[in-house]
């Protein structure tokens, strides 16, 4: 392709990203695609002649986008947000113009300085301690499994590393604590670093389904009885069914006490740090060895973007360093390479879409949309609370209301409660209208109304209420 053509290409692109935003409304949230209908309609071989970008862009808009759920919709209130922003998607376009590599400073020393400089920022953001240094991994999963590597090689003194899972007492008899309430990656982190399932303890949670310090100390020290060793304890900051904010300082002490290693899960809520009435979340966070968050969920930043910070680079730099020959540089000594900081070597250059959102909203500016979530949050389980047709199954927590259908008029048992909730959450979402998600809570079907896409407005909330209160399913 000319550069002529790319320019014409590209300015049309443009104006289609441009329409799209203006018109994300008239689309449906949840993509109305049944299972095979977009694999129908795209050809099982490979075209053997170049073809036309006029029928690819066409067959972009005709059979992809129908196939698309509009998580930049402000109408999205499923899971949790993965958020995009303007600032951040023409930064994206000029990350895939640069193509770079940054595995390490001599692919692209802007692309590593740039990465020490905004999580640097990020830190102070949050109002992390001093001594936390930070690198940018793809997803919270990927973060959170290099914590239980680092945990496992401190707990080894680096005999996995060095001698595999052979040696007697290295293998299986390292045993990792997180709440019942815990993210599935972090079983599966257990599974890849090779804890085994067996050896994941999930702690009893209260009430509001947070962790009980008291009962990780027990289930620590029957495994120490039992001549399992202790090794890393993993709290959610933000659980992911209903963002309970485990209790950090009591599990920070237990971890301490018992020379356990302490990595804090704050993917979606850790973004809520910013706010300086919201700071106590982080209420013991400097007995942490390892934290993540994610930009790409509640900052305004695309996917991908997670931000992991540890309390010692070396230990987390001894746990993943190679040094291959092809990869020495000269300069070696007096730079970072990340690429020693985490699991992959090739690194896509995340952090300039990171400087664009922050520099272009401001610090300020992040916070005014991110009290405004939290804000619309608590309005609408005023809503929900106000109405006897309705309940909170747990207190609001900062962006997400977790609530259930269940009228003070009408007595249904559980199990029918469950069928109406589950059919109320299908009526809304085949409407198109918007989108929310479910999960169970103490054996409550609940939905889950999780607020934080960028351009979410208060009229939104207001349309989803009128919504759910509309709903054919409990008239
Ligand atoms: C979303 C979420 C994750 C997973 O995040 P990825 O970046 O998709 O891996 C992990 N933990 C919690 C608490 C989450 O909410």
């Amino acid at each position: 392709m000319d550069i002529q053509t790319f320019k014409d290409y590209g300015y049309r692109f443009v104006d289609w990203i441009a329409d799209f935003y203006d018109n994300i409304e008239s689309y449906p949230v949840l993509s109305q695609a049944e299972p095979g209908d977009i694999k129908k309609q795209l050809p099982g071989i490979p075209p053997e002649q170049g073809e036309d970008m006029d029928k690819i862009f066409d067959d972009f808009k005709k059979i992809i986008v129908p196939g698309i759920t509009h998580w930049q919709h402000p109408s999205w209130f499923a899971y949790f947000p993965a958020n995009s922003s303007i600032p951040s998607l023409l930064a994206e376009i000029l990350t895939a113009a640069l193509g770079a590599q940054c595995m390490v400073w001599q692919t692209s020393p802007a692309g590593t300085e740039l990465e020490e400089v905004v999580m640097e920022w990020l830190r102070r953001m949050l109002g992390l301690p001093e001594e936390f240094s930070g690198v940018i991994q793809d997803t919270a999963s990927t973060a959170t499994l290099c914590a239980m590597i680092c945990a496992r090689e401190k707990s080894t003194d680096f005999t996995v590393n060095s001698r595999g899972f052979t040696i007697e007492g290295a293998s299986g008899r390292l045993a990792l604590y997180t709440s019942t309430q815990a993210h599935s990656s972090i079983e599966k982190g257990a599974k890849i670093a090779g804890f085994g399932k067996e050896y994941v303890r999930l702690i009893p949670v209260d009430d509001e389904l947070r962790m009980i310090p008291d009962e990780l100390e027990k289930a620590i020290t029957k495994d120490k009885a039992d001549r399992i060793k202790p090794c890393c304890v993993v709290a959610a900051l933000g659980t992911t069914s209903s963002l309970a904010l485990d209790p950090l300082r009591p599990i920070g002490e237990i971890c301490r006490k018992y020379d356990v290693w302490f990595h804090i899960d704050a993917a979606m809520a850790g973004t809520a740090a910013i706010l300086p009435e919201k700071q106590h979340i982080l209420d013991g966070v400097e007995l942490a060895d390892s934290f993540v968050f994610n930009p790409h969920k509640w900052m305004f930043t695309n996917f991908d973007c997670s931000a992991y910070f540890c309390r010692d680079a070396r230990h987390l730099i001894r746990t993943f360093s190679i040094n291959p020959e092809y990869l020495k540089t000269d300069v070696d000594m007096k730079v970072k390479n990340f690429r020693d900081w985490g699991i992959q070597l090739g690194r896509r250059f995340r952090a300039l879409k990171l400087w664009f959102v922050i520099r272009s909203l401001g610090v300020e500016g992040l916070k005014e949309k991110v009290r405004q979530h939290i804000r619309m949050a608590e309005e609408f389980a005023g809503w929900i609370s106000e109405d006897p047709r309705f309940e909170l199954v747990v207190p609001v927590s900062l962006n997400l209301v977790c609530f259930r259908y269940n009228p003070k008029d009408k007595p249904y048992s559980e199990e029918e409660l469950n069928e109406k909730n589950k059919a109320l959450l299908d009526d809304l979402n085949h409407s198109g209208k918007l989108f929310l998600t479910h999960t169970k809570l103490k054996g409550k079907y609940t939905l889950r109304f999780c607020i934080g896409q960028t351009n979410t407005d208060r009229h939104h909330i207001e349309e989803a209420w009128r919504s759910i209160q509309s709903s054919k399913i409990i008239q």
